[in-house]
Parts: C-alpha cells; sequence; structure tokens
C-alpha cells in the first residue's frame, strides 16, 4: 500500500489549484480505471482530488440546438437520456457497447475519455512500456500486439484508445470543454486525443491539471441523427473494440450527401476517416463505393507483424464492418 491523501474541494477552480500545485495528484471521478492502475502499481499518486461532486451530473439544451452533458454524467444516465437517444443514436449505442451495466453506473463523462490503453503491458510494471516510462522500450513490437494499431503508430508506442464513447463524440464533432489554471477553453474532440509520436505517455494534448467540465454535441444534421456504433470483439459484451466504427449518414435519391466515419480500436486515439469521407460525398450509396473509399483510407494502415499475435487481420475486419454498417445507414441489410 502506497500512501495518499484524499481531497474532496468544494469548486472546480479548487480542484485545479490543487493539481496544478502537484505535479502527482490526479482526479477522481467514477475510479473504474483510476483505482484499477493505484491497485496494479502503474500510477503512484500522492493525492487523490475527487471531482465527482464539483462535476455537472445535467444534460442541458444549448442554445444552437445542441446538448451540453456535465462531465460527472454517469455513462447509464447519457446512454438513457431521451435526447441522446433520439438525436445522437452513435452516442448511446456506444455506451451500451462498453463495460457493463455496473460500471457504467459508475463510469462519468469525463472520465470515460481519459480512461488509459488496455495495452496489457501498459497494466503490467513488470514489462517495459513507453507509455508509462519514457526511458523503457515497448514490448507490445515483437510481443502480443492483437489489440494494436494500424494508424498513425510510432515506433515508441502502438497501442489503441479504448473507449467506445469517444469514437461516436468524434465522428459527431463535439467539443471538450476544459478549466485549466489559465481559465476555461473549449477544445474539438477531433483534436483532444493524440497521437504517440515520441511522447506516448501523453494520451491528450491536456496539461496536467486541466478538468474536462463538459462536452458540447452540435445540434444534430440529418446524417447525425441517422447515426449508429459498431463494436467487433473477441466475445459479445464486457470486452473492448478489436475495430469499431462510429457512421452518420445521409443519402439523398441513392447519392451520399454528407458523412461522417470515425474509427475504433485502430489508432491511439479515435480516428476520424477523413479520406473515406471526402470520397463517398456526392457519390453513389452502394457497396463498391464503400468499399473503395474505406480502401482508400487505409492505405496508410500499418499492420504489425508479431510471432506472438499480430494484428493485419483489422484491415479486412474495418472494411467489412464499416461497408456494413454504411450498408445498414443507407436503408439495405447491415
Ligand atoms: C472490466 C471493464 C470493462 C470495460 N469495458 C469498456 C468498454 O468496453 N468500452 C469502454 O469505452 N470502456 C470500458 N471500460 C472503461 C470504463 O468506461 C472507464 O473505466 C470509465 O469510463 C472511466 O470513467 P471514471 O469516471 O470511472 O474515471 P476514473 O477512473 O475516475 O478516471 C479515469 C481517468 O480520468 C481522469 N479524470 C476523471 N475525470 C476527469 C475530469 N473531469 N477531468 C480531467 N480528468 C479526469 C482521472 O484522473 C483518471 O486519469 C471498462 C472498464 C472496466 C473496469
Ligand atoms: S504499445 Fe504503448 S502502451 Fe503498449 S507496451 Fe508499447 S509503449 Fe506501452
Amino acid at each position: 500500500m502506497r500512501p495518499f491523501t484524499y481531497a474532496r474541494p468544494d469548486a472546480a477552480a479548487d480542484a485545479v489549484a490543487t493539481l496544478a500545485a502537484d505535479p502527482d495528484a490526479r482526479f477522481l471521478a467514477g475510479g473504474t480505471n483510476l483505482l484499477d492502475h493505484l491497485k496494479l502499481g502503474v500510477v503512484e499518486p500522492t493525492q487523490l482530488v475527487d471531482v465527482t461532486g464539483i462535476t455537472s451530473t445535467e444534460i442541458t439544451e444549448l442554445d444552437d440546438g445542441g446538448l451540453r452533458i456535465g462531465a460527472g454524467v454517469p455513462n447509464s444516465d447519457l446512454a438513457a437520456d431521451p435526447r441522446v437517444r433520439e438525436r445522437y443514436p452513435a452516442v448511446a449505442a456506444a455506451i451500451l457497447a462498453g463495460a457493463s451495466g455496473q460500471l457504467r453506473n459508475m463510469a462519468s463523462t469525463g472520465g470515460n475519455l481519459l480512461q488509459r490503453t488496455r495495452c496489457a503491458y501498459f497494466a503490467d510494471p513488470t514489462t517495459p512500456c513507453t507509455k508509462r516510462d519514457l526511458s523503457q522500450g515497448c514490448s507490445a513490437r515483437g510481443g502480443w500486439a492483437r489489440y494494436h494499431a494500424i494508424l498513425g503508430a510510432s515506433e515508441h508506442c502502438i497501442a489503441t484508445h479504448p473507449s467506445d464513447l469517444a469514437v461516436a463524440l468524434v465522428a459527431l464533432d463535439a467539443q471538450v470543454q476544459v478549466l485549466g489554471a489559465d481559465g476555461a477553453r473549449t477544445i474539438p474532440i477531433a483534436a483532444f486525443h493524440r497521437l504517440p509520436g515520441d511522447d506516448p505517455t501523453r494520451d491528450t494534448v491536456l496539461a496536467h491539471g486541466d478538468l474536462v467540465t463538459a462536452v458540447d454535441l452540435p445540434a444534430p444534421t440529418p446524417a447525425v441523427a441517422n447515426s449508429t456504433y459498431r463494436k467487433v470483439r473477441d466475445r459479445a459484451s464486457y470486452a473492448f473494440a478489436l475495430v469499431s466504427a462510429a457512421v452518420a449518414l445521409e443519402v439523398r435519391e441513392g447519392t451520399v450527401v454528407d458523412v461522417r466515419i470515425a474509427l475504433g480500436g485502430v489508432a491511439h486515439k479515435p480516428w476520424r476517416a477523413t479520406t473515406a469521407e471526402a470520397a463517398l460525398r456526392g457519390r453513389p450509396a452502394t457497396d463498391d463505393e464503400f468499399r473503395a473509399a474505406i480502401a482508400a483510407e487505409l492505405e496508410a494502415a500499418e499492420p504489425v507483424e508479431s510471432p506472438l499475435g499480430g494484428n493485419a487481420y483489422k484491415i479486412p475486419l474495418v472494411t467489412g464492418t464499416v461497408v456494413s454498417t454504411l450498408r445498414g445507414l443507407a436503408g439495405g441489410v447491415a
């Protein structure tokens, strides 16, 4: 047992100031990810700053027709909200595809976006991992890389981001509201998570002490109202994505008018498939077009080979998942 203190501030600004003054302090929300890492020795904070009483648990209407989701909204409440289910079906579907009912009751919106990778080596301090410690190597390269990235990885880290919710939020162009030592700011969700580059210790662009206060969903477009989330995993529940896709589609008279595609399980961050989207706009909504578009996106893929299990299988799996999901949203059989 490593000793740490526990603080429960009354205001968000106090929580931010506490972390700013202590580089080894951490925010605590539902604790479903952080407490596991404490027990495993992945993190060793000096202080836990409980933010459950100071981050909003409300979902409110925005003037532009969108919704503001407080960072403290439990995943269960977000998935069950009738406005979310009707206007942003991909968000509700993504949450319900993850974890279990009990975990979703505890897990918060902010904590979900900031959960750490499920790379097995990251969670095992007896193995080298550059994401835990920059001076170490990456055990997954040449090791068990079945769950790992095929896009945007670096020589230092091939981990994937585990959040299902984040993939849906990227497809829907959500905005993250943040309170830092210098005040409040807004970060587009597509720019919130990072690729590993030469510093995989950082999952997001947040500075230490930045508190996520809310996530804004913009007013739904016809495509967003016709959105869904498809997750492929090793077993039907209680498993992280091998690959996943959040897809929104508007088709008029057989032609793609608007399309959004974000991929999960393929990169260090939710991967917005902008190449595929551009290839599809104005094109016929057919399987051939869907397949050609995702093939163009995956031209940049670099699967990892490993004697313990590589991840080249993800290329056909992503292709089938996206084509099938687009077909279903276009009115065909998914
Ligand atoms: C068995 C199991 C299965 C799971 N399966 C899935 C799955 O299939 N799909 C999926 O997406 N997730 C899954 N999860 C992960 C789960 O969704 C996350 O653990 C949860 O969303 C984290 O939320 P939390 O509130 O508990 O965060 P915490 O554990 O409290 O915190 C997580 C991190 O976020 C930081 N943090 C928390 N709130 C804030 C804030 N407001 N601002 C800044 N930083 C903050 C903390 O400091 C910590 O670093 C699973 C978890 C478990 C244990
Ligand atoms: S892939 Fe990333 S998280 Fe996994 S062992 Fe390598 S550096 Fe660590």
